[in-house]
């Protein structure tokens, strides 16, 4: 059974290298800390490796252990969490590439299975919650350090159980969670809801861009390497952006783009209500994610890639 090849693996290995996808949001980062925290308990230690991340998690337990780079010598284990595709770990490519073996942990469902041992749930709203399942098998004690972590996963990917594929039992793992310990109200307060003044600044010229099509079911608003300049923004001040958009009257599905430094085009980040599945609209355009939350990368100018993104959303409403 791959849960116990992926123990045995981590048993086996000397060095071990913890690795997440670029731009980590909550769940990315929350996920290596408590797979860190977890191998700790089988006596070993793990380097995790995540160039640059939000602020806004450092207050995770373990958070001051990261790592901006790893080991120069290959790892013997590497393991990918919250990722679905071997590009974006981006930075972390070349720790996985030339790992002796991989594992990958993850809750996408559009997913390249790209370790030698993959442990993959789409049904989990976050990866923390596939690691819950998992913890329990191994019988990994959840202190008060581990249950903040995989709650942390659990509240930011689901907007504070508002959305993804919230169940009860998602309910009972949180309830559990707390009775362990998590600190809940620093984890809605810190990276939830806390928005810094470069956030704000954002929020601001993103209202004042909105434009509507589809007969206001979509909205889509920029922002270009000068509005993060001018906002002073750093890593992850544009984190929630795109979900104000996702609540505006009448709007089914909400486009951000975000000008990439250095590579003529946007990241674009793609939310939902219930009708349309964005998850194959990223797809369309040659990327993933949920079928609520999505995101891909497209090359042009503003106008280009707005079209674009239109084009391949209206393909979708209308199948
Ligand atoms: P966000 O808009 O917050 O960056 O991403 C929303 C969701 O889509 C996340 O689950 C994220 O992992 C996924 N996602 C974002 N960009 C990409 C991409 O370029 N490729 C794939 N496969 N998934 C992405
Ligand atoms: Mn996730």
């Amino acid at each position: 059974m791959t849960l116990d090849n992926i123990k045995e693996e981590i048993k086996k290995a000397k060095t071990i290298v913890i690795l997440c996808h670029e731009s980590p949001d909550g769940d990315a980062v929350a996920s290596s800390l408590s797979v860190m925290h977890a191998i700790k308990q089988f006596g070993k230690n793990a380097d995790v490796v995540i160039p640059e991340y939000s602020k806004d998690f450092k207050f995770l337990p373990g958070s001051e252990e990261i790592l901006q780079k790893g080991k120069d010598e290959p790892y013997d284990l590497a393991i990918s969490v919250d990722c679905s595709d071997l590009k974006r770990l981006a930075a972390g490519k070349e720790y996985f590439e030339t790992a002796k073996k991989t594992i990958e942990i993850d809750h996408h469902s559009v997913n390249s299975m790209f370790a030698d041992l993959n442990y993959v749930d789409p049904a989990a709203p976050a990866c923390c919650q596939v690691l819950i399942g998992m913890f329990e098998y191994y019988g990994v004690k959840i202190d008060k350090d581990l249950a903040t972590c995989l709650l942390a996963g659990i509240i930011t990917d689901t907007g504070g159980f508002q959305w993804g594929e919230v169940t009860p039992e998602t309910f009972e793992f949180a309830a559990e969670l707390i009775r362990d310990g998590a600190k809940i109200k620093e984890i809605c307060r810190r990276a939830l809801r806390h928005k810094s003044k470069a956030h704000c600044e954002l929020e601001k010229i993103v209202y004042e861009r909105l434009e509507f099509f589809e007969e206001g079911k979509v909205a889509i608003a920029y922002l270009t390497l000068e509005d993060y300049k001018k906002a002073e923004a750093e890593i992850g001040d544009d984190e929630g952006v795109v979900d104000m958009i996702k609540d505006i009257e009448e709007v089914e599905v909400a486009v951000l783009l975000k000008e990439k430094e250095g590579v003529a085009g946007f990241k674009v980040s793609l939310r939902s209500n219930d009708e349309v599945n964005v998850s194959d609209v990223a797809m369309l355009l040659g990327g993933g994610g949920h079928p609520g939350a999505a995101g891909c990368f497209v090359l042009g100018n503003v106008e280009q890639v707005k079209a674009k993104v239109l084009n391949a959303i209206k393909q979708e409403m209308n199948k």
